[in-house]
């Protein structure tokens, strides 16, 4: 069976998939971190991020791993190495959209998606989930909360991973790349018609979960 779980960022999409993902005995996929490795690879080969002809050959010849661990957190491994926490940093955070825009590399992580999530049950996350990657999963959520909430979820998560960083600069670049994901002209961030909406503003984590978990029985 195929979750698919989509949303803007800081909606709490992660946290929930993880859990939602280990309760069910899924594997969890968490597609952001592979466009994040992505951007992480065209920023350290020195790759012009508006060049997309060189970002799509990057893509081709990128291999991007996902791995869960025992303690239910995930393993993003680039060309082999793992860049867990470095694909988290604000200079990936800030290209990560524009690099996720460009029409052939979306392709190219879709199959890789796709591939993954061929192997058996799982959970997926991200942009595009619902609408485009799997538009026959047996399951869709599309996970949001108020801007205010995302915000400050964000910038606790940051804070969480010792990121040094401004409340106004978290708002800013969610603002940011909400635009962009949504606006962008392939597999824009939309609610798949038929993905249940859930605004998770005042409710616990535990309280989506379970939500969640009542309709995928
Ligand atoms: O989920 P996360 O915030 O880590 O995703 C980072 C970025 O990757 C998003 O802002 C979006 O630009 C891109 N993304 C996407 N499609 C997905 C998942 C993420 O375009 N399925």
């Amino acid at each position: 069976m195929i979750v698919a779980i989509d949303g803007p960022a800081g909606a709490g999409k992660s946290t929930v998939a993880k859990i939602l993902a280990r309760r069910l005995g899924f594997l969890y996929i968490d597609t952001g971190a592979m466009y994040r490795a992505l951007t992480l690879k065209a920023l350290d080969n020195g790759v012009d991020i508006n060049d997309e002809a060189r970002i799509n050959e990057l893509a081709l010849n990128t291999n991007i791993d996902l791995r869960s661990n025992t303690d239910g957190s995930l393993s993003v491994l680039l060309d082999g190495e793992d860049v867990s926490l470095e694909i988290r940093k604000p200079r990936i955070t800030q290209y990560v959209s524009d690099v996720s825009k460009i029409k052939e590399v979306r392709e190219v992580l879709v199959g890789m998606q796709r591939k993954l999530g061929e192997k058996g049950d799982c959970v997926l996350e991200g942009r595009d989930i619902g609408t485009v990657v799997f538009p026959d999963a047996q399951k869709k959520f599309f996970i949001d909360a108020s801007a205010a909430v995302r915000v400050n979820r964000r910038f606790k998560e940051l804070k969480g991973l010792n990121q040094d960083v401004a409340e106004a600069d978290v708002a800013k670049d969610l603002s940011n790349r909400d635009k962009i994901d949504s606006t962008r002209q392939v597999s824009p961030l939309r609610k798949a018609e038929d993905a249940i909406y859930i605004d998770t503003s005042s409710l616990s984590i535990e309280e989506v979960v379970q939500k969640m978990l009542e309709f995928c029985k």
